[in-house]
């Protein structure tokens, strides 16, 4: 049979078949996936064939094969042994919640973001959440930065998820997909999702009251079918999101306005700081490239976030 995994919990996988029922798998014994080496072999969202094994009054399954991955995010832990372990795979989509102040969003936060999703292949929505609470000045400032990543390529959407502006909306673009929400903590994630689903929330309490009591060392992410027809990947407790190893060659290529120009550069390795005839740095000179978006480029290659680590629910 074939089915999505839709929770783990480290040795058992909750697997729902394509007739909706859902299985508790294992893996067989010395089933390992090609690919990455991670301690979790296979994650929520992936797309598994497994048996099903009818022993007296219960039905489990054991999972024998995963469908390649379309995409996946990791977390690698911050000891000494540098494990990796995917906390989700297949994802459609991700949006990220900002909010001008309460709490501060930054630009080069946004754009570390960016870079990730883009580096995962993931395409990502930005989210500018608490438009109710926004005096003129602040609009301004939401409409200029959305104007300015929509040039990029990015959907950008000023919602609210207390008064439910634009709610619809972001409902529209999770139909039929599997989304994930992130960003700092007190953007308002729970809030939008209760506004969303307000069955979910309960679910998602749950969960968080089990890790308070200690129940879980490890929190597992958990995939939850929405009425609308979508589903999110939850992810409580974790705080980082993916490493991603990259060259700082590599970087550039993962800001889509200074890849179209890349071509234009005289030299085909320019990194876009201090090489003459630079198309990226002529059009940052035309206002045609955003200055904040070229800092967070260059913070980027001189490494001034250690390892270019993005924390999508950074603190
Ligand atoms: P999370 O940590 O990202 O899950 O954030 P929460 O959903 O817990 O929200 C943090 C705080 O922001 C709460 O006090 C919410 O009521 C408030 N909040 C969330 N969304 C909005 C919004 O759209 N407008 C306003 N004014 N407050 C909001
Ligand atoms: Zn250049």
């Amino acid at each position: 049979m074939k089915g999505t995994v839709y929770k783990s919990t480290g040795s058992w996988y909750s697997v729902k078949a394509e007739d909706g029922t859902f299985y508790e798998c294992r893996i067989k014994g010395k089933f390992r996936l090609k690919g990455i080496k991670s301690t979790n072999p296979v994650s929520v969202g992936d797309l598994v064939t497994f048996d099903v094994e009818d022993q007296g009054d219960e039905v489990r399954g054991v999972i024998t094969d995963i469908e390649e991955r379309k995409n996946y995010i990791i977390r690698k832990s911050v000891n000494l042994s540098k494990q990796t372990h995917i906390i989700a795979a297949n994802l459609d989509e991700v949006f990220l919640l900002i909010t001008l102040n309460n709490p501060p969003t930054s630009t080069s936060f946004i754009d570390r973001f960016l870079v990730t999703s883009e580096a995962y292949g993931i395409p990502a929505i930005l989210l500018f959440n608490k438009i109710d609470s926004y005096n003129e000045e602040e609009l301004d400032e939401v409409k200029y930065l959305a104007a300015m990543y929509r040039e990029i390529g990015y959907k950008c959407l000023g919602i609210s998820a207390v008064s439910g502006k634009n709610v619809d909306k972001v409902k529209e673009l999770m139909k039929g997909k599997t989304s994930m929400f992130s960003g700092h903590s007190g953007v308002g994630k729970s809030t939008l999702v209760n506004a969303i689903e307000p069955n979910l929330d309960l679910k998602t309490k749950q969960i968080s009251e089990q890790h308070l009591q200690g129940k879980h060392t490890t929190t597992f992410a958990e995939m939850f079918d929405l009425e609308f027809g979508a589903q999110i990947i939850d992810t409580p407790g974790i705080k980082g999101f993916g490493i991603v190893d990259m060259e700082k060659e590599e970087i550039g290529g993962y800001f889509p306005e200074f890849f179209k120009l890349k071509n234009e550069c005289k030299f085909n390795n320019c990194l876009h700081i201090d090489e003459p005839h630079c198309a990226v740095k002529k059009a940052l000179d035309r206002n045609e490239v955003a200055w904040s978006r070229y800092r967070s480029y260059v913070q980027m290659v001189n490494g001034e976030q250690e390892n270019y680590r993005v924390d999508i629910y950074g603190e």
